[in-house]
């Protein structure tokens, strides 16, 4: 019987697959299947993957960019980070944070620093933070964690608090994750960084993390302890990328068989530079713009159902290219050092590339046609794991979507936005409005817009 990290990312398969060459009906045969929202095989994935001319590739973002709209209409989630700790026992030879780099501050907060953080976040209007922490078990334990997501959750400022906290930690046990479900967590995330066993054992030399075989099976733990939502991802730059979709979307696909659910959220980092690391500064596999365009949309029609989450690593300008072509999740505000929205001194994990505000972004996408979403319902009316995915699939999630969208970006208008911003955003809500046909859907989500003009919060469906 083979590693079962074997059967997950069939390593022989996918080097085989990549050598496939596509001719132009092959491609516009892929195209059209990828318009009934059913993904993609990893063979099909494989073929769009050589795509290398401009045309061709002009074709995969038109569908990609139908696929977003008819699943996710117009609809953008945003988050913040809160990076409680940069201790780290791994050696990862990307990161600013691995326990060779001797040049950062190192930094754990505070249970009250941490409330701190979160209060600063919750000002400027967010309601989901993503809790991250290097990996060293005296520094962050479980303990630690659950005191701290008790704590934000507990948070109430003025209208604001945080609806749900996601977590991007180091990978547990599965009792562990048993434990970490019962602190009322939304997606657990951890990334692969590289599929790809021989370049993954360079790139983790030592620490817990060198265990690839440990890495690869952290969703199925976490998903036998019964967590619901798991989010998966890799970190471009480190190998072909092309083999890395590919065993991304194996690994997709065997937890969406195995568990009836695949990844809730995908993320595509790229290496960025970070403090103390030769290798972040140039990248072995370096992936450029236009091929990373190609790979985002690529994983759009593959995977319809996941959330794509691209992050303020990337610049504005190359945010607003995502954006089309299937990103539905981006954080913004954000700052990638323990303690960083207190003004503190500590190294950041990498460099960011959008810098701008949370005003600023939600100004921009109002202004681009997007509709900024601060919605956490799913998640709290337990519409989460399998039953997400059933409604996710066919596309019906818009139904729930769409209005919870327009209530949480409303409620942001009236408590958070600077008066360019609030004009910019009401106007967008009006252009929304009058593309509903739905009659019923129209005065559903007229009644609750008038609910939170009249100052009632958290309204969902
Ligand atoms: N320490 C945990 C781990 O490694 O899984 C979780 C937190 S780690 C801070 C979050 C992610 O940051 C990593 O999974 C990795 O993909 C990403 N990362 C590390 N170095 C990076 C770099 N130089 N540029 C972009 N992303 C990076
Ligand atoms: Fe530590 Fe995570 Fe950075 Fe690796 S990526 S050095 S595990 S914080």
């Amino acid at each position: 019987m083979s590693k079962l990290s074997e059967q997950i990312i069939p390593e022989k398969q996918i080097n085989d697959l990549m050598e496939l060459k596509p001719t132009q009906s092959k491609i516009d045969e892929i195209l059209n299947n990828a318009l009934n929202l059913k993904g993609l095989s990893v063979e099909e994935t494989a073929y769009l993957l050589n795509i290398d001319d401009d045309e061709t590739l002009d074709k995969l973002f038109k569908a990609a960019k139908t696929v977003k709209e008819k699943i996710y209409g117009k609809r953008i989630v945003l988050f913040s980070p809160l990076y409680v700790s940069n201790y780290c026992t791994n050696n990862c030879l990307y990161c600013g944070f691995r326990y060779d780099n001797k040049d950062i501050i190192r930094r754990k907060l505070t249970v009250d620093e941490v409330v701190q953080e979160a209060q600063k976040i919750v000002n400027m209007g967010h309601k989901r933070i993503l809790l991250v922490a290097g990996e060293d078990k005296n520094a962050v334990n479980l303990d630690y964690i659950e005191e701290i997501i008790q704590k934000m959750y507990e948070l109430k400022i003025m209208n604001g608090e945080v609806r749900r906290i996601n977590i991007n930690i180091a990978p547990l046990s599965i009792e562990e994750f048993k434990r970490l479900k019962s602190f009322n967590i939304g997606t657990y995330q951890s990334f692969q960084e590289t599929y790809h066993e021989e370049t993954y054992k360079k790139m983790h030399p030592t620490g817990l993390k060198a265990n690839y075989e440990y890495r690869v099976k952290t969703m199925d733990r976490a998903l036998q302890a019964g967590l619901n939502d798991v989010g998966a991802g890799v970190l471009f730059g480190l190998t072909d990328y092309r083999f890395e979709v590919l065993a991304l979307l194996s690994h997709a696909q065997h937890l969406d068989k195995k568990y009836g659910t695949g990844p809730h959220t995908i993320s595509v980092p790229r290496i960025e530079p970070a403090s103390g690391s030769e290798i972040s500064e140039k990248p072995p596999f370096a992936i450029d713009d236009k091929t990373f365009k190609k790979i985002i949309a690529i994983l759009r029609i593959s995977v319809p159902y996941t959330g794509i989450i691209l992050t303020t690593r990337e610049t504005s300008k190359f945010r607003r290219e995502g954006l089309e072509l299937g990103i539905s999740q981006v954080s913004a505000g954000s700052k990638t050092n323990p303690g960083g929205y207190s003004e503190d001194n500590s190294t950041e994990q990498f460099t960011v590339g959008d810098h701008r505000s949370l005003d600023e972004v939600i100004k921009e996408l109002s202004e681009s046609g997007y509709l900024p979403s601060f919605c956490t319902s799913c998640y709290r009316l337990g519409r989460v794991g399998k039953d997400f995915m059933d409604l996710a699939k066919p596309g019906l999630i818009q139904r729930f979507c769409q209005p919870n969208a327009l209530v949480t970006f409303r409620e942001y208008l009236d408590d958070y936005a600077s008066p360019e911003t609030k004009n910019v955003g009401l106007n967008a809500i009006s252009r929304y409005l009058e593309g509903i046909n739905d009659e019923k859907l129209l005065h559903k989500v007229k009644s609750m817009l008038s609910r939170v003009e009249n100052g009632e919060r958290d309204i969902y469906s």
